[in-house]
């Protein structure tokens, strides 16, 4: 969205107070997710539970310089205020106006559930031929809607939002914003009918949503919903699809048990999928797309192709292997009789003899005798050789459950009862309503290899960003160097942390590294900076951006283009040459450059190069040559095409040193993590990673005992050592045993002795009190990470991305 103070107060009618009118790009409302001042206004909703306003004062410290809020509160300094009578109806309202603005054909997706996946699913499968605009995450309620719309911008041409309610009445504000010219009903289950009287109401509530739509797609099972839709929309096109034959989509063979295709019936046609997760979700889910895409005409081929291709976007059951060789299967979204009914067949794939299952109260407020009794039924049917019951309600039913069955007040109660030391080999089925807080005991079961991490502190990361941005203008934008699994920190975690924090940019070094953020929901752009040949075709199923170097690079991408038949101009970058003499298109390279440009299918989003030296002060007339050249080179090629590139030049310690050139954007890599060769703007950074562990074992040696593999260390007094399990299978390379590095134990530091093992090393402690399972720190704060770097005779860059992968990463924001 781009709105002026002055457009957003007439257009909700609201009231301006400030003498500037500024421009609106972004409304926040948490303030934990600012990190820019530029073009964002705070607006502070007050709930029930909270008051936004609390968080002003915390948003105009950041810079934050337009306030929309039901107050006004004079003695803050340099505010544009827009004060509203209510911040959810101002948003509500705002959104209304921005979606009027635009053509895009719409699809609303509601249900209980299911509308996340048939959303993200639906976005998989046509982004390519659709600019397409979807609802964030799951954001579907009165503020959530709003938020989602205002993301619509003039290319859309597609947006699918999801619209969720819990309570009567919502549903008629929601689609007075939003009436979807093509409305789905995923699926009607119990999940919040807390606050409905009867089914009836709840399904009327949800399905008003359609009051003015022309198609409606909904799950026919369940016969209430369809002689509603039925007769409420009777002049409507309506489609249904569902497992009952009757509807005009429904599975025509026996899809349990057999790994046969599957035949959906869509009227008249066939298609014939080998779907192999069979639960009733996920396929009902998958037949609700197939209309979707039906009704987007595609044909038979593409949209047996497209399901095909369609990977699991969230799987709500997860499973982990656990202590004493169990299996873990933890389903704590949501708890109601559809999903208790999903998860016992899911389970049924494992091929676990014995299982057991941890159970809570449902929290739904309705006749309990009733529920309790058909979940004690369903649950006697699946054989479980003991049930855990949780909380004070579904204790009461104890009576009715045939397995072995323990009841337990609380979740603390069951830990601290032994009785889930006696599972051994067993499937565990872990189903818990929120409250129940049943991740903890995912995290009790789960087998811990050890106790080793790379801790990632996520706050740390957008913190070091906007020191980097405070550098820059604020229209610059911003790539993020996630190659090589994010330095060594971790792949599609940080990049949706840093989507959340609306980066510009991503940048990756394979088109592996892009699909697999892509697979999990990262639709930010992202550059592939190695574009090999056989990855194209993906490249551009994935909507991923190649780096292009060389004719021979461009020519192939142009013929895979030409072969996919792609319509629109396809995203490319252009790298050239300006004297790392790596990879790039040379000065005398540029006259077929351009010619060759404009005759193909391809838009160029921008031109580039990358500085060899930018953190070394020695290099400065070289760093300027190389920023000269490219100034040139990328004048040369802009003139011959009829739009403007971005262009960009400066990775981390460019930022720093050479922000004059920052050009339209900027590639931040290392920066990120904490590491900056300017000593002022490092004290600023803060480190974004941790790698520590824990003491296993703490012995005694005598004069002359020695020490680990070859004996290179014998004591030459009596003295502790301290055994950590890390070692160069970890990423610890061997060379900095026998006392070349050290470790940081209370603060302190300590040699490393004898010979790095492959999964273990030794610490001389000497005569601190130290004892066993406490806290070693391999690198930041003390060492830090470029001591621990110097140790090894490397750079932090190598140190990070040499950890293995089998050291848990752990992300925290604090
Ligand atoms: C890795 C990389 C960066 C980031 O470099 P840092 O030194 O980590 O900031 C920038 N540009 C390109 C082309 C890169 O490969």
């Amino acid at each position: 969205m781009k709105y002026s103070t002055q457009n957003i107060a007439e257009i909700t009618g609201s009231k301006l107070i400030g003498s500037d009118d500024l421009l609106i790009k972004t409304i926040e409302f948490d303030t934990r997710n600012i990190y820019t001042s530029s073009k964002i206004a705070f607006l502070a909703i007050n709930t029930s539970k909270n008051s936004g306003e609390k968080y002003i004062q915390s948003a105009v410290e950041k810079g934050v310089k337009i306030i929309i809020s039901e107050h006004y509160f004079p003695n803050l300094k340099d505010v544009t205020w827009i004060i509203v009578d209510n911040a959810i109806q101002f948003i509500q309202k705002l959104a209304k106006y921005h979606l009027q603005q635009f053509s895009l054909k719409t699809i609303g997706i509601t249900g209980s559930n299911g509308k996340t996946i048939v959303k993200e699913w639906l976005y998989q499968s046509i982004f390519d031929e659709f600019i397409t605009v979807k609802s964030p995450k799951s954001f579907n309620s009165q503020l959530g809607l709003p938020v989602s719309l205002l993301e619509i911008t003039e290319r859309d041409e597609l947006g699918i939002f999801e619209v969720g309610i819990s309570k009567l009445g919502e549903m008629e504000i929601l689609e007075n914003i939003f009436s979807p010219e093509i409305g789905v009903l995923t699926h009607i289950g119990s999940a919040h009918a807390s606050n409905f009287e009867t089914e009836e109401q709840l399904i009327k509530e949800k399905i008003a949503l359609f009051k003015h739509s022309k198609t409606i797609i909904f799950n026919g099972d369940n016969a209430l919903v369809y002689n509603l839709i039925t007769n409420l929309y009777s002049s409507k096109n309506l489609i249904s699809f569902g497992f009952e034959s009757y509807n005009n989509v429904y599975i025509k063979n026996e899809w349990r048990g057999t790994s046969e295709k599957l035949i959906i019936q869509y009227f008249n046609e066939e298609f014939k999928i080998p779907i192999s997760q069979r639960d009733e979700a996920t396929l009902s889910n998958a037949m609700c797309v197939i209309t979707l895409l039906k009704e987007l005409k595609f044909d038979h081929a593409e949209i047996t192709k497209k399901i095909n291709a369609l990977k699991a976007v969230e799987m709500r059951l997860e499973s982990v292997n656990g202590l004493r060789n169990n299996l873990v299967i933890n389903d704590s979204y949501n708890l109601d009789m559809d999903s208790l009914k999903i998860a016992f067949q899911f389970i049924h794939q494992y091929n676990k003899p014995k299982k057991s299952l941890i159970l809570t109260d449902f929290v739904e407020g309705k006749d309990s005798e009733k529920l309790y009794h058909e979940v004690a039924e369903l649950t006697n049917q699946q054989d479980f050789s003991k049930v855990f019951l949780i909380g004070e309600e579904i204790v009461n039913f104890e009576n009715l459950f045939t397995a072995q069955t323990f009841t337990f007040n609380n979740t603390t109660e069951l830990i601290e009862s032994t009785q889930l030391n006696q599972i051994e080999d067993e499937l565990i089925l872990l189903k818990g309503a929120r409250k129940f807080e049943t991740d903890r005991l995912k995290t009790f079961l789960e087998l811990q290899k050890h106790d080793t991490v790379l801790e990632v502190n996520l706050n740390a990361i957008i913190h070091n960003i906007n020191i980097h941005k405070s550098l820059l203008h604020p229209e610059t934008k911003m790539m993020a160097m996630v190659k090589a699994y994010s330095y060594g920190l971790g792949g599609y975690e940080i990049a949706e942390f840093l989507q959340h924090h609306h980066i510009d940019y991503l940048g990756v070094a394979y088109a592996d590294e892009g699909i697999d953020l892509r697979k999990n929901g990262i639709t930010t752009p992202i550059m592939v900076m190695n574009p090999e040949q056989h990855s194209y075709n993906s490249i551009i199923d994935y909507n991923l951006e190649p780096e292009i170097y060389s004719f021979r690079v461009l020519d192939l991408f142009n013929e895979q283009l030409l072969h996919k038949g792609t319509q629109r101009k396809y995203p490319i970058h252009i790298k050239l040459e300006t004297g790392m003499h790596r990879l790039g298109f040379k000065a005398d390279e540029l006259i077929e450059l351009k010619q060759k440009l404009n005759t193909m299918n391809v838009e160029v989003k921008s031109i580039f190069s990358h500085l060899s030296s930018a953190d070394d002060e020695n290099e400065k007339d070289y760093t300027m040559d190389q920023i000269l050249t490219f100034s040139q080179n990328s004048e040369k090629l802009m003139e011959g095409l009829q739009y403007r590139p971005m262009r960009h030049i400066l990775n981390s310690s460019g930022i720093v040193n050479y922000s004059d050139f920052q050009y339209d954007m900027v590639r931040i890599g290392i920066g990120m993590i904490g590491i900056s060769p300017d000593q002022k703007i490092k004290k600023q950074l803060r480190n974004a990673v941790r790698f520590k562990t824990v003491i296993s074992q703490i012995s005694e040696v005598e004069k002359g005992d020695s020490i680990g593999y070859n004996r290179k260390f014998k004591a030459e007094n009596t003295t502790k050592i301290a055994t950590i399990p890390v070692g160069y299978a970890d990423g610890i390379p061997r060379l900095i045993g026998n006392e070349v590095g050290k470790v940081g134990i209370h603060q302190k530091l300590f040699p490393i002795i004898g010979n790095v093992c492959m999964d273990m090393m030794m610490i001389n402690i000497g005569n601190e009190s130290i004892n066993e399972g406490e806290e070693v720190i391999i690198f930041n704060d003390k060492p830090s990470l470029e001591e621990f770097s110097n140790y090894c005779k490397t750079i932090p860059y190598e140190v990070l991305t040499s950890i293995s992968r089998r050291v848990k990463r752990i992300y925290i924001k604090d």
